[in-house]
């Protein structure tokens, strides 16, 4: 009977254990539309917790709290890089995005997003849509990246790719000692809403790309772009884009990317693209190091679809949207620097900035509150 007693007490530990780095964790439950979701708030010391929606089939309840956990500590850092006031955060909903969606499923969703009272925002990812969130909306005004006819923001792909483009600027100005997109050779991953727009800006820049799509149409539209332009595109297929002799690799596709079977095939120089998650494990990050190729970390380059997200909850603003991604150019290249002066990996480097930020805004203003906020924080 003890033995029972104790080892369940032992379990009920793990868990608190388990989210112990976390300031909240929320099971959410709704018998009627079949809701179960769980919302994690990793840390509010910025402003409050800010993070997508995930939906997928996971296995089990240790997988989608894994997931939730992993990605909303993610954020505190993302938010942390983008000076954008707000916490790290992330929801993930239970189920199959092909067949358990309902606007009743997204209302109640909303309705848990609302009990938190503005501590957590959140908007669409992997296996959500904006229209799903119109529903969640009508529960919560705390809901990010709708269509702009519902208040949102619009296409995030946007200040993303101009994020991306600064990226690439910092990685030449560290490469090449000039920050100029032209005379680079470029190899691009993916010509989808970020990376054709990446594509089309370096080829009016007259920069000669590869390119690698699964989509056939995308990379015809960019081969007819390249004639009005001073640039080039060369086609290659698939997996081929690993090993072309371009300057820089731009991956927009998928993550994962730098793994053991590509890690050996890169020809560049560095990588700089808006894929999530890139690097497959903390050690293939090393591995780039000791190859000499430079990394800029994708959760700072790709950081310009968040900080529109972030602005809405000022009111949208499409011109100071993109005045702040520039600032992605300066985070970059800092984050070059400190890599090389303490001889560590560029993501080693981004996260050591984002720990020193949150920790120095601790010392001043150490748990946001919806309560306590400022009187001119408006967001409620
Ligand atoms: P998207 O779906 O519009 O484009 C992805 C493109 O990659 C598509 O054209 C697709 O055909 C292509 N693709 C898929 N598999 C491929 C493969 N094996 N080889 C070559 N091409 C392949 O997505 P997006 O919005 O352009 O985002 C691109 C990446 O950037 C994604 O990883 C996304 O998570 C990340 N990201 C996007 C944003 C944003 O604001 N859109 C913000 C941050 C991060």
């Amino acid at each position: 009977m003890s033995i029972l007693k104790e080892s369940s007490i032992d379990q009920d530990f793990a868990l608190l254990d388990k989210i112990s780095e976390h300031e909240q964790v929320v099971f959410c439950n709704d018998k009627n539309t079949g809701l179960r979701a769980i919302i994690a708030i990793h840390n509010t010391t910025l402003g409050p917790a800010l993070g997508g929606c995930r939906m997928q089939p996971y296995k089990n309840l240790d997988e989608a709290l894994n997931d939730v956990l992993r990605l909303s500590k993610g954020m505190s850092y993302k938010c942390a890089a983008a000076d954008v006031d707000f916490g790290g955060g992330k929801a993930v909903i239970i189920g199959d995005p092909l067949t358990d969606k309902t606007p009743e499923l997204f209302r109640a969703f909303g309705q848990f997003v609302d009990s938190l009272g503005g501590r957590f925002y959140t908007g669409t990812d992997m296996g959500t849509t904006m229209d799903d969130f119109i529903h969640a909306k009508k529960e919560t005004k705390h809901i990010v990246g709708v269509p702009e006819a519902f208040g949102g923001s619009g296409d995030s792909s946007i200040p993303t790719a101009a994020g991306v483009l600064g990226g690439i600027r910092a990685t030449n100005q560290m490469l090449f000692g000039k920050d100029d997109l032209s005379g680079v050779t470029y190899a691009i991953q993916g010509l989808g809403k970020v990376g054709f727009k990446v594509a089309e800006a370096l080829l009016e820049e007259g920069a000669n790309l590869y390119v690698t799509d699964i989509n056939e149409s995308s990379v015809m539209k960019i081969q007819e772009k390249a004639q009005t332009t001073r640039g080039s595109v060369t086609v290659v297929e698939g997996n081929d884009i690993y090993s072309q002799e371009a300057d820089v690799f731009i991956p927009c596709a998928l993550g994962g990317i730098v793994n053991d079977d590509t890690i050996d095939k890169f020809k560049v120089k560095a990588i700089a693209g808006s894929a999530n998650n890139q690097l497959l494990s903390e050690q293939h990050g090393e591995r780039l190091t000791q190859k000499g190729i430079l990394f800029a970390p994708d959760y700072i380059i790709n950081s310009g679809g968040l900080i529109q997200v972030a602005d809405e909850l000022y009111g949208a603003n499409k011109e100071r949207v993109l005045l702040k991604t520039k600032e992605i150019y300066s985070v970059i290249l800092r984050v070059y620097k400190e890599a090389e002066l303490n001889q560590i990996t560029t993501m080693n480097a981004a996260n050591k900035i984002c720990e020193k930020v949150i920790e120095n805004r601790g010392k001043r203003n150490s748990f946001y509150s919806p309560s306590t906020k400022p009187k001119w924080d408006i967001r409620n």
